[in-house]
């Protein structure tokens, strides 16, 4: 079968002839006008692959000369040496015909929006879960008239530019024949139907502005910047569509005393330079509340201690992260007379050598009277 019997015309056939067919031919098998049919569908793209080559003088030469065009195999017009027809179905359908999802018609009104509003807990909240009021400005439907835009007492009419499939063709001739191209309905937006006599309340729109408050459930383990998802508490679409999702972005105050590092939380504690040397038991801050931690005798400044299942909730609800406790030991800055004498004293016990004591008022007033 040669690709003239695939477009039904004699190899003798002028360029306007196979054009002619080829026009044809394509709406006769275009996959919108045989909805599920896989031999129409097969067909169509034999017409189309076929047009490729006979459509364009060069290529058409090229055929009759080595019944081939080199690039072109028509066994396999689909494979991945034919590239380029899925350019075809854009230039010509506004998509590809075979993508599914190509939509011509509206399939019901289109859904509303989603939206994003935010919350800001605190960084305990993080950690129990807790319950939020938010409030949100969002569109709901129009009870005057049930949604339908249409104003109580009149009916809403299938649009007479479309009939209704939601969207008009254009036809421009271009080099490459005639384009058929889809756009959105202007008269309708593409919904299908539109309303003589728009709705009072909702303007024809089928919907209304609300501020609507919510109570959100945040579950325990969120982190800053965490989104949740309210499947279907967005605004509604427009005459009856279906709501959009409304995301709630979090924002967790910070807690001076506490940084996350993913389920695992660290909090530095100061630890006094004699409880360091000595050994000490201090009061810590932990997410459950404060608890007592025993610092051994020796206790190098930055050693962590590492308190399991005592971080972090994990979101997914199976146990916690740990907490690491970080000791800063202290060295004093405010010692007084009595204080550096001992100090002093533990130095020269330790053979441990200090700057001496500064010269004070009276030792330099001595020394003055001395001379
Ligand atoms: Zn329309
Ligand atoms: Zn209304």
């Amino acid at each position: 079968m040669s690709l003239y019997d695939v477009l039904e015309v004699e190899p003798s056939a002028s360029a306007d002839d196979i054009k002619k067919s080829y026009r044809r031919l394509a709406r006769q098998y275009h996959p919108d006008a045989n909805p599920g049919d896989a031999d129409a569908e097969a067909r169509f793209k034999e017409v189309a692959a076929a047009y490729e080559v006979l459509g364009d003088a060069d290529k058409r030469a090229q055929y009759d000369q080595y019944g081939s065009t080199g690039d072109f195999n028509f066994s396999d017009p689909f494979g991945s040496g034919s590239g380029g027809l899925g350019d075809l179905f854009d230039a010509f359908f506004g998509g590809n015909p075979f993508g599914g999802g190509g939509g011509r018609g509206p399939s019901g009104p289109p859904r509303g929006q989603d939206i994003e509003t935010s919350a800001v807990i605190s960084f305990a909240e993080t950690v129990t879960g807790c319950h939020k009021d938010i409030s949100i400005r969002t569109a709901v439907a129009c009870e005057d008239c049930g949604a339908t835009g249409a104003e109580p007492g009149t009916l809403v009419e299938v649009c007479p530019d479309c009939g209704g499939a939601g969207e008009v063709r254009t036809v421009r001739q271009t080099v490459l024949g005639q384009i058929v191209a889809a756009s959105p309905c202007r008269r309708c937006s593409g919904l299908g139907e539109i309303v003589p006599s728009p709705c009072g309340t909702c303007g024809g729109a089928g919907r209304v502005r609300e501020d609507k408050n919510l109570m959100v459930d945040i579950p325990a383990g969120v982190d800053e910047g965490s989104t949740l998802r309210l499947s279907g508490q967005g605004p509604v679409g427009v005459r009856g569509g279906p709501p959009g999702d409304l995301f709630v972005r979090l924002q967790v105050r910070n807690d001076p005393r506490f940084h996350r590092e993913g389920v695992d939380v660290v909090t530095r504690v100061p630890v006094a330079m004699t409880q360091a040397a000595l050994g000490a038991t201090i009061t810590i801050p932990t997410l459950d509340g404060d608890h007592e931690l025993v610092v051994a005798k020796g206790t190098q400044s930055g050693k962590t201690v590492r308190l399991r299942h005592s971080g972090m909730p994990r979101l997914n609800g199976r146990g916690r992260g740990d907490l690491i406790v970080v000791l800063d030991v202290l060295t004093p800055t405010d010692v007084d007379e009595d204080q550096s004498d001992a100090l002093r004293k533990l130095a020269e016990l330790r053979g441990e050598s200090v700057d001496p004591e500064p010269e004070g008022f009276f030792s330099r007033l001595r020394s003055r009277l001395a001379d």
